[in-house]
């Protein structure tokens, strides 16, 4: 009978890799081999030792990857996966191929320079420590993707097709609708990876991207994420109050620090500055993007205008690319990146790594922190333990190039610019459906938050949902 395994992003956020297998044990039939998403995992300690076991079926036996966004724990584990002998098709949509292009090369550089950090300390298990994959076998990796449009039905073998549909998650995100026809019984599945917000722009600001999931499902067999599973959005407008502490922190004389993925949440965050300036809302600050891949990201944007938001797309028909906005730098360089410590008057200072881990937020961060005219605002999730959390929690300094800073800045915290729909937004999208999928099972959770999600969906939809486990297999009957 066909399956369905969950080999990541069960228990945790992060690793999300579901299997598909349609062989039939022992009969000598040759199925297929299907996974949907091959991510990294990441954060804890016991999470990434994951990222080195083998997968339960050799690598060379998985038929094809479909991916359905360019997040690293959807897609970070793919060179390890064409390195252990992986050679089939990789199917996305063409945005997400091309985001692809800039975050894997970058996730194989950091592979590489963890590795020799290690080797330099001496504490690595591994003697010497290597990287999970090198950038070069990441650039490698992307011979293998193949451009799926959405909305094309794609058979992969004759038992299983495939379609893409919208997810309003980030740029080149969709669901995976896959149709699965044996013994003459045919069934859909819908994986939804990540799910974005509801399109109503009061309480999901600033959207750069298609608003709104697709509508209207049907699903056999639900796997759905669980991110936000047991927190709620607030609904509130964050425009009015980030325009407030803005205009308070120019009144100082200080600056805005924004720790920021260079993907979709700086974009994001410098449309909704542009809209402040012209609206009149904020002064005309200088706004300095300090990340190369950010810079590669914009270009990105711009090559898929069909896919902006209402407002995003008025915004750049009037004003033209962000690149060439006056007062927006980009800084590629790191001399460019090392100018912008020079700058003493007020400006807004936007760098990666999100979650201050490391990068050039690292410098800003070290240089501006201790000053109480400037505001560190954050902007996005900060996992515990994280130089981010430590700041954003009210610590009084944090550890940054071995140096304890002093954290004297003000502190500033959005939570409304989350690419995550949340439980009433998940219900009211669950609603849309034509039918109750007889096996939903929810994933990409922690376990906290699934299992509330599950209450959730039993009280208020009656339905019986399950929580996934790591390596449960659920036969698709
Ligand atoms: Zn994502």
């Amino acid at each position: 009978m066909p399956y369905i395994q969950f080999l990541g992003a069960a228990g945790t956020v992060t690793g999300s890799k579901h299997l598909i297998n349609t062989s039939y044990v022992g009969d000598g039939t040759k199925g297929i081999q299907v996974l949907i998403d091959c991510g990294l995992f990441q954060g804890q300690k016991e999470w990434r030792e994951r990222n080195w076991q083998d997968l339960p079926i050799p690598a060379g036996e998985i038929d094809a990857v479909i991916l359905t966004h360019a997040h690293l724990d959807h897609c970070g584990w793919i060179p390890r996966l064409v390195k252990e002998g992986f050679k089939g098709p990789i199917f996305a949509t063409a945005a997400t191929i091309d985001l692809c292009g800039i975050i894997l090369p970058d996730s194989g550089h950091l592979q590489e320079e963890d590795a020799a950090f290690y080797n330099k300390i001496k504490k690595s298990k591994h003697e010497p420590a290597l990287p999970l994959y090198t950038f070069d076998e990441a650039e490698t990796c992307m011979q293998y993707f193949q451009v799926v449009r959405i909305g094309e039905t794609r058979q992969i073998s004759q038992e299983l097709s495939f379609r893409f549909v919208r997810a309003a998650h980030i740029l080149g995100s969709c669901m995976v609708e896959v149709t699965l026809t044996t013994d003459g019984k045919s069934r859909r599945l819908l994986f939804t990876g990540d799910i974005g917000r509801v399109r109503n722009h009061t309480v999901a600001p600033g959207k750069v991207v298609h608003s709104g999931p697709t509508e209207g499902e049907t699903a056999d067999l639900l796997v759905m994420e669980s991110t936000y599973g047991n927190r709620q959005h607030p609904e509130t407008d964050v425009r009015p109050e980030l325009a407030a502490l803005i205009r308070q922190t120019v009144e100082r004389g200080g600056s805005i620090v924004v720790p920021a993925f260079a993907v979709e949440r700086t974009q994001k965050f410098v449309f909704m500055l542009k809209e402040l300036m012209e609206s009149g809302q904020i002064p005309r600050l200088p706004v300095f993007c300090d990340s190369p891949m950010a810079i590669k990201a914009v270009e990105i944007y711009m090559k898929y205008e069909s896919e902006y938001s209402e407002e995003a797309r008025a915004l750049l028909q009037q004003y033209g690319s962000p690149l060439a906005w006056p007062g927006f730098t980009f800084a590629a360089t790191s001399d460019q990146s090392k100018k912008i410590n020079e700058v003493h008057y007020p400006s807004i200072i936007i760098s990666s790594s999100g979650m201050a881990t490391g990068g050039r937020i690292l410098h800003h961060l070290s240089q501006r922190l201790a000053d109480p005219k400037n505001t560190i605002l954050f902007i996005g999730f900060q996992a515990p333990g994280t130089r981010g959390a430590t700041i954003k929690g009210g610590a009084k300094e944090v550890k940054i190039f071995g140096d304890f800073v002093a954290i004297r800045a003000q502190i500033g915290v959005f939570e409304q610019f989350s690419d995550h729909a949340d439980p009433p937004e998940l219900l009211e999208w669950l609603r849309t459906f034509r039918n109750r999928p007889e096996v939903p099972y929810l994933v990409h959770g922690e376990p906290a938050a699934s299992q509330q999600l599950r209450d959730t969906m039993a009280k208020e939809l009656g339905w019986k949902v399950e929580v996934a486990d790591w390596m449960q297999r659920v036969s698709v009957e």
